[in-house]
């Protein structure tokens, strides 16, 4: 079972051919529905009082969410951003962290034995109070956004100094490490501990680094650009749960399974920049997903 915590959002997104507001989102949310596609995924957040019923029962019937709480006086998460023509640079225009603020993040009983545990975007020092408390997990990954490495930059490296894995978008990584070359900020990363580090670029795929070596892995081409909007959540989570569903020993013996996996993830990444919010990810099922990645094969003469 993939269990994620972090985000879960009402988002409002604007680009510069539609507008749509106080749409499900959060980075917890697009993780755990694109892993629950290879494996049970289970969901632990906060919500608040005005988190619409649907939107709570279309969780519910997607993934585990018996670590989602319901705040009965406050708002829920509320992520205000616009796209530029290209649909690629984003900009915040509003972050309000409302039931995020000051929570302390508890682990159902049923999930402390969890092995493979995702930290989605959020609050970093949550992040590190939660992964205290599950018993000893194989695979810990985590991500973070431009806010908190505003925010708590050295809670963000100390989270990620704990985490086997950390995967990051370009601007993030640049930022994070102030350095403008992603090899070296790559290289910067895994300096602080963990074993691997994905930065991803967009429509440009992504970059790898393990051990001393980079590879280079390009995106999946889509021409139909609706909203990016939860690309890198959809892919941590495509990816995680791939990877853990061909889980024998030790995830970095193989190599190869690992990029597999980075391939399953960034045709997630795809399916949910195609339509607003979650809509397509939850329009899709496992046979979509593989004739993606039939074709994506084709393209990369990987048969
Ligand atoms: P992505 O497009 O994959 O980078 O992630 C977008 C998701 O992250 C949106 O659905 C937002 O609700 C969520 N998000 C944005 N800012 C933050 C933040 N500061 N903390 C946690 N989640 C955030």
């Amino acid at each position: 079972m993939l269990t994620v915590f972090g985000s879960i959002a009402l988002d409002t997104t604007r680009t510069p051919f539609q507008t749509k507001e106080r749409i499900l989102g959060g980075a917890a949310t697009y993780a755990s529905l694109s892993g629950s596609f290879f494996v049970p995924a289970s969901l632990i957040g906060i919500v608040g009082y005005d988190f619409p019923q649907s939107y709570q029962t279309l969780l519910e019937n997607k993934v585990d969410t018996k670590g989602l709480i319901k705040h009965a006086e406050k708002k829920t998460f509320f992520y205000d951003s616009s796209f530029d023509y290209d649909l690629s640079h984003r900009t915040t225009n509003k972050t309000e962290l409302n039931v995020i603020e000051n929570f302390e993040p508890m682990v159902p009983m049923e999930y402390a034995n969890s092995k493979f545990v995702y930290l989605a975007n959020n609050d970093p020092d949550q992040n590190l109070k939660i992964l205290k408390k599950f018993d000893r997990p194989e695979l810990v990954v985590c991500d973070t956004i431009e806010y908190w490495i505003r925010e708590k930059k050295n809670s963000v490296i100390s989270m990620m100094e704990k985490t086997h894995g950390v995967i990051i978008n370009d601007q993030e990584a640049r930022l994070l490490c102030d350095l403008p070359n992603l090899i070296k900020c790559g290289k910067q990363i895994l300096s602080w501990g963990p074993s691997f580090v994905i930065i991803k670029k967009g429509e440009h795929g992504v970059l790898f680094f393990c051990n001393d070596d980079v590879f280079p892995i390009p995106g999946y081409p889509i021409e139909d650009i609706v909203d990016p909007t939860g690309a890198g959540d959809s892919f941590a989570g495509g990816f995680m749960g791939y990877l853990i569903s061909k889980y024998q020993k030790n995830f970095f013996d193989n190599i190869d399974m690992v990029k597999e996996s980075i391939l399953f993830g960034n045709i997630m990444g795809t399916f949910a920049i195609e339509d607003f919010g979650i809509n397509k990810l939850v329009n899709i099922g496992i046979n979509d997903i593989m004739d993606r990645n039939k074709r994506y094969r084709n393209l990369l003469s990987l048969g």
